[in-house]
């Protein structure tokens, strides 16, 4: 988007205030400036030259969860998201905060193995000064490579064989969350489908679009393009929705061109379509990507209620893991953790269910591993487990 492309887009806003409504971090942080009018406003100022650009404004763009919750809000069809993302791009120049990860993260992502290794090593020198920078640092566990060359994993009786999966694998699953990777094959395998990882899956490039450098995203795009294109398949699925919202939905508003990429919601609901009797109460936690931008809402529920697991407690916000890029809090941290809280305790359920990696780090910071579960580990659960109760 150019500079003009991006300035007729916010001439478009009326101010009607709308796009509030939905929005955790003007709901928490209570400033006309944390919300996305005052965000669009900012970056008109900005493009007028009413504004000279600067860390307090970057702050204030870079706050922002791109959770997606003021999407589809605006009476008048304002793009958010690429406005909110093409902000972060106009900003990185007069953004010194996060000057650290767009210099780091590029190299890292590039580097998938490699980094989880040096992830293990980094809470001794990387992370400190992260935390110094004002920055909050993740507590990954020890990274794996146990899938970093992909591989073919076909069901156990090629006879019955209907169809092939191809798997995104993602950051997060492929590197330090691979018993979830796991559970996929399984379910899968079972269910007569062949998985395929491939090698030579880049970063989404997520991360990297989140930071305002598109260009090091569109490298990751490129690449993830010309691997998954290669490949018969009957799907593409990935674990994460935000990898399925960025290689499907972003890829193709800011290159043209996406993916045909399934949320792993998707696929199990319509294609795996389980069945089970877990017989458990669970608060299912709605990943931002999921529900605002992928549009997933009913299919986990569905999913959930075939497996005889009752959904109670009230959609809630967002986890508030993009908090990470965020620098100054004013507050919305512990506005979104308070909320989490009080509408998991409230809704009496031992278990929570989500349907992303990410919010499963967040989440299990906020209530212990132990009661924090993917859907593809339930639906494993609801068949295999009630495999292994026959035998
Ligand atoms: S994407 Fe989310 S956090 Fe950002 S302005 Fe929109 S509703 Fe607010
Ligand atoms: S809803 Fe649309 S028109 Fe109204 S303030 Fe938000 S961006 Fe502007």
């Amino acid at each position: 988007m150019t500079k003009e492309e991006l300035l007729k887009e916010l001439r478009r806003c009326i101010l009607c205030g709308g796009c509030k409504i939905e929005c955790p971090t003007y709901l928490f942080g209570a400033r006309e400036s944390l919300g996305p009018r005052g965000r669009l406003r900012i970056l008109y100022r900005i493009l007028t030259e009413e504004l000279r650009p600067s860390q307090a404004a970057s702050d204030r763009i870079f706050s922002c969860l791109l959770c997606g919750a003021c999407s589809g809000q605006c009476s008048v069809g304002v793009d958010m998201e690429r406005v909110l993302v093409e902000g972060r791009r106009l900003l990185t120049d007069y953004d010194d905060r996060r000057r650290i990860y767009r210099r780091v993260l590029p190299f890292m992502l590039r580097r998938r193995g490699f980094s989880s290794s040096v992830v293990r090593l980094s809470r001794f020198f990387l992370f400190p000064l992260l935390r110094r920078k004002g920055l909050e640092v993740l507590e990954l566990p020890p990274g794996t490579e146990q899938f970093s060359r992909g591989g073919v994993y076909p069901p156990p009786d090629p006879m019955t064989r209907k169809g092939r999966v191809i798997l995104y694998g993602g950051c997060a699953p492929r590197f330090f969350q691979p018993h979830l990777i796991y559970s996929l094959i399984r379910v899968c395998n079972i269910s007569g489908y062949e998985v395929v990882i491939p090698e030579g899956e880049a970063c989404c490039g997520s991360p990297l679009i989140a930071l305002g450098g598109l260009s090091e995203a569109e490298a990751m795009m490129r690449k993830n393009m010309k691997v998954f294109e290669r490949f018969e398949h009957d799907s593409i699925v990935t674990l994460c929705p935000t990898c399925a919202l960025t290689l499907r939905e972003r890829y193709r508003s800011i290159w043209g061109k996406g993916l045909p990429v399934q949320d792993s919601v998707e696929f199990l609901r319509d294609v795996i379509k389980p069945e089970g009797n877990i017989g458990v109460k669970g608060y299912y936690h709605d990943p931002c990507h999921a529900r605002y931008g992928l549009g997933v809402y009913k299919e986990p529920r569905d999913l959930l209620r075939r497996l005889s697991i009752e959904v109670v407690g009230e959609p809630g916000d967002c986890c508030g893991l993009p908090l990470m890029l965020s620098g100054p809090d004013w507050g919305i941290r512990e506005g979104l953790f308070k909320k989490k809280r009080a509408e998991v305790d409230s809704s009496g359920a031992g278990m929570i269910i989500t349907a992303c990696p990410g919010c499963m780090y967040q989440l299990s910071g906020l209530f212990g591993d132990d009661r924090v579960y993917h859907l593809i580990e339930m639906v494993e659960e609801a068949i295999l487990g009630a495999g292994e109760e026959e035998k």
